[in-house]
């Protein structure tokens, strides 16, 4: 057979959703993979992750058969069993808990290993079809998303191939080069076209930084002030375009006075940033038309991480650049597809009575928080898809514990043996996207793409919609979804959601969803009843915790503060070679990532006796781990910003995530990190930690 390239998307948790091209060899084996040319978003390139998939789906470790627990919990021996026998274990463990505790005993946990709206989201149908608890899905966006939400009222951004057309392109809390390639895609023809310039605003200097004109190295959780303190000086000196204002936003006069204390210095003292360099970049910002600000996921991960991104979307509003083609802001466009999830997730049969547990408190829930399961029962049955948390998730020791628990029963469906794997009674071997159907929709994007099986499943893989059906035939549990194939499910929600069915967007590739510039530039109205963007949201319809968010921007002081015993704030980015716990297996991953690290700035460094390479151990009041000590700047070039080496003093960065089996104890990043819900409505905190640090002996 000859080679062939066929045509899918990439299913990873990035908003790049790139479209792909894989080269299928045979019927069970692909060769490269490359983004589509046609596509004007994925032009042509993806990252270097997905180019060598090859390495991952034909990866020895794979998963090929079900597998039963034979040792210990957590010690990671197991011994082949029958799909049918493995299912038949699950269901009845889903009945005994039941049975003694109600349907709330159980716990269908899943996240974004694959972004797929069939595979992802069809354990969601089980959920409901059964009562059984809920899932708060805040372990990753729901902090920037609720902020962004404040102002504008609805997930549309400026079209994101506008970057193409800007003059100014500020990046602000993400690392595309590392995270969302195809936005540099953009950039790059702005600086070439438009000679535009990109600012990067980041608490350390990440591979978008080091290509950026400016780098604006704030410390970890200040951005709110950083954000003030750019629109004190917009309004200052007369960039406030007070027309648009008067058109387009709740409360301007009171916005301004707000702000009129709110100055550079007040901002320098709290970003680290001096004040001469914010009133620069906000001159920049307001003689700018064309000023294109992208807003990542980077604001997510921290206490006011809501209130930060909110502050942050405010710029566009205050300058009006969002009249402008190439001006305005973004941050996901998940609000322009329009898909009906109904008949995938079994949102007919939800009960909105049953209790919905916080997927990033899983490590308190499972050891029990009152706080958590109030007067509910214990969770005692699980079954996860795609979710990894014994790694990812904050405050892994409690994770650990509750996973060690003797009265939990843990499926894990899976690819490969992750941390969390290693704990279950029962493991069962998943297909990846190139071995079932699916639709994707981008998130940092505007198109619906097919995703289409490539190639045969691997062994005796099979896909989250086939096992969810399966447990769901056991369990007696009845939905139309439940007797569709992935396709016919693909199919009926295409068609009952205005798009084309699924032959058709199969034939397209991909579908473009998004709206004309005036909607997507809010000329027509923002998201509100009004239209009006507000500076002065009502966070107290956006969560329980709202009235303790500031009426309008400010620095919202509740990060976990650096003390006496923990100097360091802690920023677990995200590594190059991995995203989240997915391609830690694949071994040019692995070699280009090297082992755990944490940088130090030189300052830093150099008063903890560090030289670059020891072996360090740090920690707080969560626990410690050991890894080593990189200083900024100590290899290859050093950071341009002589003032800050990259990162200011008291920064320290492990990039993640790392699998716990990578450190020397067994313990990894997420043993620091705290569970703590963000204000206003939860959210995993990832970025706002206190450590210390010391020698390793
Ligand atoms: S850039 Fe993101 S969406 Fe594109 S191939 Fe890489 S992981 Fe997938």
């Amino acid at each position: 057979m000859s080679s062939e390239f066929v045509a899918t998307a990439c299913p990873h948790d990035c908003p790049s959703t790139c479209a792909l091209e894989v080269e299928r060899l045979a019927p069970d084996r692909i060769g490269t993979v490359r983004g589509a040319r046609e596509n004007d978003y994925t032009s042509g390139v993806i990252c270097a992750k997905v180019a060598r998939y090859a390495e991952r789906v034909h990866h020895p470790g794979r998963l090929a058969q079900p597998l039963q627990r034979s040792g210990e919990k957590g010690a990671g021996e197991f011994r082949p069993i029958g799909w049918d026998d493995a299912l038949d274990l699950i269901a009845d463990s889903f009945v005994r808990a039941e049975e003694k505790h109600g349907p709330e005993a159980v716990w269908p946990y899943y996240y974004a290993g694959t972004m797929g709206l069939v595979q992802r989201d069809g354990i969601n149908r089980l959920r409901h079809v059964k009562k059984y608890s809920g899932q708060d899905e805040t372990i990753c966006s729901r902090l920037s998303s609720d902020g962004w939400w404040a102002g504008v009222g609805t997930y549309v951004g400026s079209d994101p191939r506008e970057m193409a057309k800007a003059d100014l392109i500020v990046v602000w809390g993400c690392n595309p080069a590392s995270t969302q390639v195809n936005v540099m895609t953009h950039i790059a023809k702005a600086r070439k076209t438009r000679d535009a310039a990109l600012v990067v605003v980041d608490p350390y200097e990440t591979r978008t930084a080091k290509v950026a004109d400016h780098h604006v190295a704030l410390r970890p959780g200040t951005d709110g002030a950083l954000a003030c303190g750019i629109m004190h000086v917009l309004f200052a000196e007369d960039f406030a375009d007070r027309d648009y204002l008067a058109r387009h936003t709740d409360c301007p006069d009171e916005f301004e006075a707000h702000l009129a204390s709110r100055d550079p210095a007040w901002a320098s003292a709290i970003t680290g940033i001096p004040a001469a360099e914010i009133v620069a970049l906000a001159r920049m910002i307001g003689r700018i038309k064309r000023t294109y600000i992208r807003l990542g996921y980077g604001f997510t991960r921290s206490r006011n991480g809501a209130a930060n991104m909110h502050a942050a979307t405010c710029i566009a509003a205050v300058t009006g650049a969002w009249q402008y083609e190439g001006g305005g802001a973004m941050h996901t466009n998940k609000s322009v597809y329009g898909v009906d999830a109904t008949l995938i997730e079994g949102l007919d049969a939800r009960d909105r009575s049953v209790r919905r547990l916080d997927m990033s408190r899983i490590g308190p829930v499972l050891t029990g928080d009152p706080s958590d399961l109030g007067d509910g029962p214990p969770v005692t049955a699980i079954v996860m898809q795609n979710v990894n948390p014994a790694a990812v998730a904050p405050e892994s020791a409690k994770v650990r514990e509750g996973l060690m628990r003797d009265d939990l029963f843990l499926a894990v469906h899976e690819q490969f043996m992750t941390d969390t794997a290693r704990y279950a009674d029962i493991v069962l071997p998943a297909t990846t996207f190139l071995e079932h159907d699916d639709i994707y929709v981008g998130g940092g994007h505007m198109y619906l793409l097919m995703g289409a099986r490539v190639i045969e499943p691997y062994a005796e893989t099979r896909s989250n919609h086939d096992v969810i059906r399966a447990l769901a035939k056991r369990l007696g549990a009845e939905h139309p979804g439940f007797d569709m194939t992935a396709w016919e499910m693909i199919d009926a929600t295409l068609k009952c959601s205005g798009h084309p069915d699924a032959a058709t967007l199969k034939a397209m590739r991909w579908k473009d969803c998004m709206p004309d510039f005036e909607s997507a530039h809010h000329l027509k109205g923002f998201g509100w009843p009004d239209g009006r963007f507000r500076f002065k949201p009502d966070w107290t319809r956006m969560g329980p915790r709202g009235a303790e968010i500031p009426a309008f921007p400010d620095h919202m002081a509740v990060i976990e503060a650096p003390d006496a015993e923990h100097p360091f704030r802690l920023v677990t980015a995200p590594a190059h070679n991995y995203l989240n716990s997915s391609f830690t297996e694949t071994p040019t991953s692995i070699a280009k990532e090297a082992r755990p690290s944490a940088l130090f700035h030189p300052g830093d460094a150099r008063d903890l006796g560090f030289e670059d390479g020891d072996r360090i151990r740090i920690g707080n009041r969560r626990g410690s781990i050991l890894l080593h000590a990189r200083i900024a700047g100590a290899n290859g070039k050093a950071p341009d910003n002589g003032t800050t080496h990259g990162q200011q003093r008291g920064t320290v960065i492990v990039e993640s995530v790392w699998p716990n089996t990578a450190f020397e104890e067994g313990l990894g990043i997420n043993t620091l990190t705290s569970a703590d819900p963000g204000y206003p409505n939860g959210g995993a905190v990832f970025h706002d930690t206190a450590i210390w640090a010391r020698p390793a002996n």
